[in-house]
């Protein structure tokens, strides 16, 4: 696992990563994957309403590209760094990849499926258990999200998504 001081320094690049979602109306989120290595492999972000896709969170973004990379669908010994606690498809897809290693920033209380509603990235009853480390630059994360919530118009046409609240969330 990655130590306190590389961790932040991921971190501040999944933040990066996760502004260029603004550029096309997309909740704001990134996700670097780190080699066993130290070096970056891949990095991705959140493209669902871009692509109309529900599965093109930041992470299955940053995945895909890091498989492409590696070509193996395994990347043993890897690190996904990621601005926002991973749902429960995407926590399913770091344990499918076999990453080593998961860092994350905000917690997300409604949809969060490594700490929040669920830990499926250290299940036992599953064939691999990702390590863990949360809560990194957490604040800055939030910040971006909530600016991002509060920032825009709502119209009932965009999936329920409100600012009154922090599930606003659900709609990433
Ligand atoms: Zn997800």
């Amino acid at each position: 696992m990655i130590d306190a001081t590389e961790a932040e320094r991921w971190m501040r690049d999944a933040l990066d990563e996760a502004r260029a979602a603004l550029d096309h109306d997309d909740v704001p989120v990134g996700a670097v994957v780190v080699a066993p290595d130290g070096t970056e492999l891949a990095r991705g972000h959140n493209r669902r309403e871009q692509r109309a896709d529900p599965t093109a969170h930041a992470e299955l973004e940053a995945l895909r590209a890091a498989a492409a990379a590696l070509g193996s669908w395994r990347l043993d010994g890897c690190t996904l760094v990621v601005t926002l606690e991973p749902c429960a498809m995407c926590a399913g897809a770091l344990v499918q990849s076999r990453v080593a290693g998961l860092v994350f920033a905000a917690d997300d209380p409604r949809a969060g499926a490594v700490t929040s509603l669920f830990d499926l990235v250290r299940d036992p009853r599953l064939p691999h258990r990702v390590e863990v480390r949360r809560g990194v630059l957490a604040d800055a994360s939030t910040a971006l999200l909530r600016s991002f919530f509060t920032s825009r118009r709502y119209t009932p046409q965009r999936q329920g998504a409100r600012v009154d609240e922090w599930g606003g969330l659900e709609n990433r």
